[in-house]
């Protein structure tokens, strides 16, 4: 492996995480081509890990773009806005500590303070009555006590939880993806017992998206194809056959990472068709609706972020920690309150936010209000959503069942497949991304 900056951070951060895999994967004798279906933050870090290794993989991504649910928008304010992805979670985390060894000065902790409406006014979430131990609480779900069975609202009921604290069980459930009523409080109190990322929360400057592009996408261009849709995968013979929509390609390993919602609908076939176990488990996860709405305002009239409002599940203050000026807030939706906005329309949308915020600003955000930007995750091509999370359908074992490799042939990475607490992040493609690479390696080696 070359030593430059980025493999000298990568090495210790995964031999670490699996050092049987990483030894046997050091071994260089692989032959065989490998062909990575979907460019995001999983099939990006099996790449870069294959392309270290000496192999030459195929990346087919269906977008004309690279990284998937990690996306900027440049030229519509003074610094670039995270359309997807925004926060590296946990400093524990891999892709925290992969990153933060080479970019260092451009990671940066978000201490930012929250807000939470009180009677037409906001107020410092400490001094809101009951609302730091509400989430305390829901921190420590799976730990301190017996989780029920159910979704967010039950438990609320069961505990006697006072309805005036409600609006920030859907802010809870929007960090989770999803509204209160679709969060499944036992999967999620096993996630909650398996993350070992940490607890703080770090942004990158310029973006996490340029670091991402440095470090991954830039070495990756020559094994990028771009608008590539895979349809179809024939993996009955020795040699597996990918089908695109204009051409056929021939591969000794294939690695598919595209989301859930990708397998959910069916949109690409496999013959033979994928194991029943596997399907079964694609059916019972869930991905969450979401979208992002950028607000750009003349100037700054608020501070920290905003929790527990009506229309979104929160406001984010986007440009904190950025060294642009321009004054964006961020609604943020995830679950219901994103369907609800859809269903408005992006201009009575916009207003009703606006309105929202007038409400709590004495007027200031209509009158100081410049432009908005509408990202919808869950109408965005190829994607259909923002993340998996912790539903009642799902059961234990559902996310090994999708990662779970089939006939050393095909392997499977992703937010949604990993199996230890990381779903939903960054971190945990990476992490599965990795793992699959080292598999494949593994495989390679042996077959
Ligand atoms: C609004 C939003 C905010 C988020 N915030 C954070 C955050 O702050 N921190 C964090 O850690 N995580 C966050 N996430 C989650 C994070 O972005 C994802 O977990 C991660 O990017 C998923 O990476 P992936 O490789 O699993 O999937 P993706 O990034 O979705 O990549 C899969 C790729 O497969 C491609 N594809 C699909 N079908 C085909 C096909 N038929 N042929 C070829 N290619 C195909 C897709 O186009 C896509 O590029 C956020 C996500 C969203 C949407």
């Amino acid at each position: 492996m070359s030593s430059s900056p980025a493999n000298r951070f990568l090495a210790p951060v995964f031999q670490a995480l699996s050092p049987r895999l990483w030894e046997l994967s050091t071994s260089p004798y692989f032959q065989g081509q490998v062909l990575i279906v979907g460019a995001g933050l999983a099939g990006l870090t099996a790449a870069y890990m294959l392309k270290q290794q000496g192999l030459r993989p195929i990346i087919v991504e269906a977008k004309k773009r690279p990284a998937g649910r990690l996306a900027n928008l440049r030229n519509w304010a003074d610094m670039p806005l995270e359309l997807g992805a925004e926060w590296l979670h946990g400093q524990r985390s891999t892709l925290f500590r992969w990153l933060d060894g080479q970019y260092q000065n451009q990671i940066v902790e978000d201490e930012g303070e929250e807000f939470v409406p009180y009677k037409q006014q906001l107020r410092a979430l400490e001094d809101y009555p009951g609302a730091e131990v509400l989430l305390e609480r829901l921190n420590e779900l799976g730990y301190e006590e017996a989780p029920i069975k159910g979704n967010l609202l039950d438990w609320a009921e069961q505990n006697g939880i006072d309805q005036a604290l409600y609006p920030l069980l859907e802010y809870w459930a929007g960090e989770w993806g999803c509204s209160a009523k679709e969060l499944g409080i036992e999967a999620l109190a096993k996630i909650n017992r398996q993350w070992s990322s940490g607890d703080l929360d770090f942004k990158a400057e310029p973006s996490l998206y340029d670091l991402i592009d440095e470090s991954l996408i830039r070495p990756l261009r020559p094994y990028l194809q771009l608008g590539q849709v895979v349809k179809h995968i024939d993996y009955s013979g020795a040699q597996i056959k990918v089908f695109t929509q204009d051409q056929t390609i021939v591969v000794d390993k294939l690695l598919l990472t595209v989301p859930l919602p990708v397998l959910q609908k069916e949109s690409i076939s496999f013959a033979p068709s994928l194991p029943s176990a596997k399907t079964a488990a694609i059916q019972r996860l869930k991905m969450g609706d979401g979208l992002k709405i950028f607000f750009k305002f003349n100037r700054l009239f608020w501070s920290g972020d905003i929790i527990g409002a009506k229309m979104a599940s929160s406001y984010i203050d986007t440009q904190a920690y950025k060294s642009g000026k321009d004054a964006i807030l961020c609604a943020w939706a995830f679950g219901e309150k994103a369907e609800i906005l859809r269903n408005m329309g992006q201009e009575l949308a916009s207003r009703a936010i606006l309105a929202e915020l007038d409400s709590l600003y004495v007027g200031a955000a209509s009158s100081h209000f410049e432009k908005y930007y509408w990202q919808d995750w869950s109408q965005e091509e190829h994607i259909w959503g923002a993340y998996s999370y912790p539903s009642n359908s799902e059961q234990p074992g559902d996310r090994a069942e999708l990662q779970a490799p089939i006939d050393y042939k095909l392997y499977f990475a992703g937010e949604a497949c990993h199996p230890k607490g990381h779903i939903q992040s960054l971190h945990g493609a990476f992490e599965t991304g990795y793992e699959a690479a080292l598999q494949i390696l593994m495989d390679l080696n042996v077959s």
